[in-house]
């Protein structure tokens, strides 16, 4: 029987609780199918602070990298918001992604048809949405040095974070991108702000020099703020889009909130071989943790993301999104994707329908 290694760091906040659904999934897959899941579960984040001092303790950082794949939950929370950066639950993350050399962030968007009705926009704008935003994880101002706060010579302070980017760095990205275009509608936007910054002025040039072995994919480029107003205005314009780690943060969120919730969300984050880590995009959201109000399909369609791009079990993870269409086409809802006239649900009785329907 084939089995595949999962490492399961369920974080802080509601991490635990949705983890913890996603996981009762791949167990029901896994009877469902034969495949096996050896899961092996270790602390990340504000718990690992608490608990050893770091974020990302070395025995976590170890289980992750001998795993074929890593399923996170949420880091951090009030409680460690006063740490020195060093020692923050959200620096587990950037340790993790560098480490890993997890540098692609995929997150897709798609609009559940029974969930048309959840999001701030009118139908006819949002009905239909399949985009995916391709984000570069591992340059940018989150890495890029110089960086810091300095006192001036006039008692003054002094903050920067710097924005770089190698040829390589974009190269690879582009390509992830092209290729994941390839597979779908064939339609790449760049997203970048090539007017004012250098640094992206040099992205323009090597997406579009990429694009050279991608001639079947059509290409265009596009500025982060018109992208930002064209994502409100006529999303359906988008398929694959591809941008810096900066401006992929906040767009990605952007394109979360086209689908009602960032509850519904997923992501995966690859590295060159295809060992990937999966996580809802959402953080901790210390304000329902623990209330079993959290909505567990972000990371159960994680999960999903998981046997489909580091397993290819592209069967298993099509079983898993119908599974979540099934249960929202039966009228059960979470409190953040919750209409009325639907059933109110809480995150448990959300993941055991799921389970159920599988
Ligand atoms: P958040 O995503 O945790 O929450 C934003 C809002 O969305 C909150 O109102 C929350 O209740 C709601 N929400 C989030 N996930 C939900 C779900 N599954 N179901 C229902 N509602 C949900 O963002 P925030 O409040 O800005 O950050 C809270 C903490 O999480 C901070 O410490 C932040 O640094 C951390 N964070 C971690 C990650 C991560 O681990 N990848 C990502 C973002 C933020």
């Amino acid at each position: 029987m084939t089995s595949y290694k999962i490492a399961v760091l369920a974080g802080d906040g509601i991490g635990p609780e949705v983890v913890g659904m996603a996981v009762r999934v791949l167990k029901t897959i896994s009877k469902k199918t034969g495949v096996g899941f050896e899961m092996e579960e270790a602390p990340v984040g504000g718990c690992a602070c608490d608990a050893t001092g770091n974020p990302l303790p070395e025995a976590t950082l170890k289980l992750a990298k001998k795993s074929d794949a890593v399923l996170l939950g949420a880091v951090g929370g009030p409680k460690w918001e006063g740490l020195d950066y060093s020692v923050r639950p959200e620096r587990a993350l950037l340790g993790l992604r560098a480490e890993l050399g997890l540098f692609a962030n995929l997150r897709p968007a798609v609009v559940f048809s029974p969930l048309v009705e959840a999001s701030t926009l009118k139908r006819e704008v949002i009905e239909g949405i399949d985009l995916m935003v391709v984000r570069e994880l591992t340059g940018d101002v989150y890495f890029g040095k110089p960086r810091g706060v300095e006192i001036l010579p006039n008692g003054e302070k002094r903050g920067t974070n710097t924005m770089v980017y190698t040829t390589k760095e974009i190269e690879r990205i582009a390509k992830v991108a092209f290729e994941l275009a390839r597979k779908r509608k064939k339609k790449l936007c760049s997203v970048d702000k090539a007017n004012v910054l250098e640094c992206t002025e040099l992205w323009r040039f090597v997406v579009s020099q990429v694009h050279k072995n991608y001639a079947d994919v059509l290409l265009s480029h596009m500025y982060v703020d018109n992208c930002a107003m064209q994502l409100i205005r006529n999303p359906k314009q988008f398929d694959v889009v591809v941008t810096t780690n900066l401006f992929g943060d906040i767009l990605s969120d952007e394109a979360a909130m086209l689908t009602g919730s960032i509850g519904m969300l997923p992501s995966a984050s690859l590295n060159e071989k295809s060992l990937g880590l999966y996580e809802p995009i959402h953080g901790s959201a210390p304000d329902i943790a623990g209330k079993n109000l959290a909505n567990p399909i972000a990371t159960i369609l994680s999960v999903g993301m998981m046997l489909d791009y580091s397993f290819g079990l592209k069967n298993e993870a099509g079983l898993i999104k119908k599974a979540v269409e099934n249960v929202l086409n039966k009228g059960l809802r979470t409190a953040d994707i919750y209409t009325q006239g639907f059933q109110k649900v809480g995150t448990k009785e959300m993941g055991e329908a799921i389970c159920k329907e599988l």
